[in-house]
Order: structure tokens, then C-alpha cells, then sequence
């Protein structure tokens, strides 16, 4: 039985996501960014939340699990890290597997952004949720790890198959395909761009996304593709970029 995902935003540019198994009815939310978004949005749903899936100690992404907890009785779920800034009831690492009533989440481990840094991927649905190691045109910044780390992280998420939906924790998709156009002027890339720009003009999510389509035109990706030097050397001069780009 399948998954059903809301996404819905959150602060200036998070995305909150509820996952429902449709067998049980079971319910997580990955990641608590605002506590009375999630509520609100568990509210609006009517289901039943058992489950919050941390994928890394950001305030913007765990804020809220006290109160979602308390509110709901949900176990709070995620990497040992977590615990620098908020409750946690079940610490996980890579390899460990989650079971959200029929379904199950392999652990991922994606660090970079945080050493810590976790994904939730079920491969039945073929659906994972990348938290900010991976997003749509864009990866996260490296504010704990190397880029050695960040670059394994990404290729462990890049291997999985290519229809596999990908969810991201933040709208920074605009900046993102400014960024890739300064580096990468292929048709693929262009194309993605003016269908980024035109989906945020009317206001709609360009999360989630695929791997397939973040293989073809994500410029952290194809850094080896784009930029002299071996695979890690050209990612980190690909991130450093990005990090001291204006747009
Ligand atoms: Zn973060
Ligand atoms: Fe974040």
C-alpha cells in the first residue's frame, strides 16, 4: 500500500511534510520546523500522527518537536545529533530501518550540512526525504562536514533509482537555477530554469523533484562534468561558488 505526502510551507522558506501510510493510517511528520504549522496542517488533514522523522539538529527543522509530541504523543525519531537541540526519543543511523505502519524508511546516512545529517528513503514508493543535503538544483551548505563527506552523501542519494520522488526541505529552488545557469548552459538546464521561474511566479512548490532530474541538470551533481579537477575538488569548488554567489 502506498504513501500519501503533504507538503506545505513553513517560516520563510521550509517545507513541513506529513506521510501517511494508507495501510494503517499511521502518520510522521519529518521535520518540525514550526510546531503550530504542523498542527495546524495534522488539523486540516485529520490524521493521526505517530511518527516525527528528524533528518538533522537545525532549529529549522526540529523547533518544533516538543510541541508536536506533547500534543500528539508521537515518538520522535532521528540522528543522535538531534539532541543538541531538542527531545529525541529514538536515535537511528545509517543501515537502521523505520517502519511507519506498512511502510519502511531506510536510514541514510547523508552528512555534510550537519556531521549527523540523515535521509529517510522507502524504496517501496521509491520516495525519500533528503532534509538539506539534496536540493532542487542546489545542495546544502557545508556547515559541519568536508566536502569529501557532502560529495559520498550525495552520491549514496544519487544512486537511487531514478524515478525515485525527492523531497527537500527548503524552497531555494529560484536561486538555485540562477546559480546553474551561470555554470552550465546546456538546453536541459535552461529548460529546468524557465519552468522553475515560472512555477515560483505562480506561486507553486518546485519540491519535490527526482533524482533522475537532479542527475540530468543539478549543477552539484554534474560538478565533475562541469568543472576541472577530480570529482571532490570540482564539488567543492562548485559549493564554494554557490556560497559566494549574489542571486
Ligand atoms: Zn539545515
Ligand atoms: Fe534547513
Amino acid at each position: 500500500m502506498p504513501i500519501e505526502v503533504r507538503l506545505f510551507p513553513c517560516l520563510s522558506d521550509n517545507y513541513g511534510f506529513l506521510v501517511r501510510d494508507t495501510a494503517t493510517g499511521d502518520t510522521a511528520a519529518v521535520d518540525t520546523p514550526d510546531g503550530e504549522a504542523v498542527l495546524r496542517e495534522l488539523e486540516a488533514s485529520g490524521w493521526r500522527l505517530s511518527l516525527i522523522l528528524n533528518t538533522h539538529w537545525h532549529p529549522d527543522h526540529t523547533q518544533g518537536n516538543a510541541a508536536v509530541a506533547a500534543a500528539t504523543g508521537a515518538q520522535i525519531v532521528g540522528p543522535a545529533e538531534i539532541r543538541r537541540a531538542a527531545p529525541l526519543d529514538r536515535e537511528v543511523k545509517g543501515g537502521d530501518e523505520v517502519a511507519l505502519g506498512a511502510t519502511r524508511f531506510q536510514v541514510l546516512e547523508t552528512g555534510g550540512h550537519t556531521l549527523g545529517h540523515i535521509s529517510y528513503y522507502d524504496a517501496a514508493d521509491r520516495t525519500a526525504f533528503v532534509g538539506d543535503t539534496l536540493f532542487a538544483l542546489g545542495c546544502g551548505r557545508l556547515f559541519e562536514g568536508t566536502p569529501a563527506m557532502m560529495w559520498d552523501s550525495l552520491q549514496r542519494l544519487a544512486a537511487l533509482p531514478d524515478e525515485t520522488t525527492v523531497y527537500c526541505a527548503h524552497e531555494y529552488t529560484a536561486s538555485n537555477a540562477r546559480f546553474a545557469l551561470t555554470l552550465d548552459r546546456s538546453e536541459a538546464v535552461a529548460a529546468r530554469a524557465k519552468a522553475v521561474f515560472a512555477a515560483r511566479e505562480r506561486g507553486e512548490p518546485t519540491v519535490p523533484t527526482t533524482i533522475g532530474a537532479e542527475k540530468a541538470t543539478n549543477p552539484f551533481l554534474r560538478a565533475p562534468e562541469l568543472v576541472r579537477g577530480d570529482p571532490v575538488e570540482a564539488f567543492a569548488k562548485v559549493r564554494a561558488g554557490k556560497d559566494a554567489f549574489k542571486g
